[in-house]
């Protein structure tokens, strides 16, 4: 037995970031097995199972082997593995700019301040709605994004509703993102602009650079 801290991996690679305040720049992603929500459109079901322990000293030495500040900690659902904290925050005392990638299903409150938290608000379209943890809007510094997959006109009014009820845009960026292949990005943002909303409307790039192919 070893004391090690481990977590399980699916897969470490280098892309453009695809979506966030970010998007475009060179970024590592760190991809982390497993995810207890099964929201309809989930683009990375190969995450759920499977995968490879790894130490967090091979992970770091992963993502060294790339020439860019950027890390992304992504799966999956990250915060389901516990260790993931300790690795958020050793990527951080290792100088880089560290974004996570969460549902918004789990506790956000102990991750390190320095890292860039992108947390979604889980839509009536996504099959999912019942997990938000509204509790975590109350730990969103300035510079993280609250994010909205959206899937259809019903999806758009009830993030608007929820937006102007927790006063999303006083506490961070708000992402409007249309469902790929299900909500037309076009029509979203002339919804968008229409009901002149405070939120940043974006499309998933690596998706119109790749499909939905691992990897990317
Ligand atoms: S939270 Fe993310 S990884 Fe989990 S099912 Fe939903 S889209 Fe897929």
């Amino acid at each position: 037995m070893t004391d090690t801290p481990r977590l399980r991996i699916t897969e470490i690679f280098f892309s453009l970031q695809g979506e966030s305040a970010t998007i475009g720049y060179p970024t590592v992603f760190v991809r982390l097995t497993g995810c207890p929500l099964r929201c309809g459109y989930c683009d990375t079901e190969y995450a759920f199972t499977g995968g490879e322990w790894m130490s967090l000293e091979t992970i770091l030495d992963q993502v060294g082997h790339y020439r860019t500040r950027y890390v992304t900690v992504t799966g999956g659902e990250p915060l389901a593995q516990k260790t993931c904290l300790e690795l958020l925050q050793r990527l951080c005392d290792h100088g880089y700019q560290v974004s996570l990638e969460t549902s918004g299903a789990l506790d956000v409150s102990a991750v390190d301040a320095r890292v860039v938290k992108v947390v979604d608000l889980k839509t009536p379209g996504s099959g999912e709605v019942e997990r938000n943890r509204y509790e975590n809007l109350d730990h969103l510094l300035p510079h993280d994004q609250v994010k909205f997959v959206i899937c259809d006109r019903a999806d758009y009014e009830w993030s608007v509703q929820k937006l102007q009820e927790f006063e999303l845009d006083r506490r961070c960026e708000v992402l409007f993102s249309p469902s790929f292949g299900q909500q037309d990005a076009t029509a979203l943002a002339g919804w968008v602009l229409a009901d002149q909303l405070p939120v940043r409307m974006q499309v998933q790039l690596h998706k119109y650079l790749w499909g939905e192919a691992p990897g990317h």
